[in-house]
């Protein structure tokens, strides 16, 4: 299938992890895609999906930053000639510790990079798919979106505010042909996860509670955001989709 034949996506946070997965995964669909990201690495993941003949290109992003987010939105119209759809992913998960020991510094990162990105990212990209009449965009929550694991709370609540964003953008542009969607990813083995996956401790006990008995790859993850943005997803708009192997169905 080639769904994305002649069409052109922004991705943020594709250096590495789900990302990078889903980046791979839009170009062997015929995306160009339009890379932002602070981390250098992302030059790999264009440097993979330009061996394999598929077209990409990395902008060095802060998603914190709204002035980054509309350049990177300029330079895929720039270079692509469009933008189709958006994956706003990057993302951060703060030290984990209880709530009465988190500093202001680590409180800011996640409501810096795990809000205020997507919300940037939103923002330019609405100004686009507005002058186009449409598009379709994927903001990356979590299960913690859904529900609350200990000493996570800055995160948690964060991703719960993108779950409430994708709603309330889903709902402010729907008339103007413009989709907005939540993915809710549990465990996935990413550089983010990297410390849990090599702890025995953490994995029995992950393991043990959880009906998957295991952690996701990043591209098990990527299919679910490539429907999204696709033309089959047309009647799917303001919904956050869990993919955690069943982690919040017991
Ligand atoms: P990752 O660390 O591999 O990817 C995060 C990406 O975001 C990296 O490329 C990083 O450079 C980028 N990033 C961080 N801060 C940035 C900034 N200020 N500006 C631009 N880019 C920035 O980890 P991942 O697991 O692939 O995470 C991707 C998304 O998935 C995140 O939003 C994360 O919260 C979410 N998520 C991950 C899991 C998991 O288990 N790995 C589960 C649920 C949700």
């Amino acid at each position: 299938m080639m769904r994305f034949e002649g069409k052109a996506v922004l991705v943020t946070g594709a250096a590495t992890g789900i990302g990078r997965a889903t980046a791979l995964a839009f170009a062997r669909e015929g995306a160009a895609v339009m890379i932002g990201d602070i981390d250098d690495r992302a030059d790999e993941t264009v440097a993979l999906i330009l061996g394999e003949g598929g077209r990409a290109a990395f902008r060095r992003t802060d998603v914190r930053k709204a002035a980054d987010l509309d350049e990177l939105v300029a330079q895929c119209l720039d270079r692509y000639g469009r933008m189709d759809a958006a994956f706003n992913n990057a993302g951060v998960l703060p030290p984990q510790r209880p709530i009465h020991e988190v500093t202001e510094e680590e409180l800011d990162l996640a409501i810096d990079v795990d809000f205020k990105g997507v919300f940037f990212a939103m923002q330019a990209e609405i100004r686009h798919f507005l002058s186009v009449g449409g598009g379709a965009i994927v903001n990356t929550a979590s299960v913690g979106a859904l529900i609350a694991d200990p000493n996570m709370s800055a995160y948690c609540a964060m991703k719960h505010a993108v779950s409430g964003l994708t709603k309330a953008a889903a709902v402010e542009y729907a008339q103007q042909g413009i989709r907005v969607n939540a993915i809710a990813p549990g465990f996935v083995v990413t550089p983010m996860t990297q410390h849990w996956a090599d702890s025995n401790a953490f994995t029995d006990m992950f393991f043990a509670q959880n009906i998957s008995g295991r952690a996701a790859r990043p591209e098990e993850i990527a299919p679910t955001v490539l429907h999204l943005c696709s033309d089959g997803a047309s009647f799917i708009n303001g919904a956050t989709f869990t993919i955690d192997g069943g982690q919040t169905a017991h």
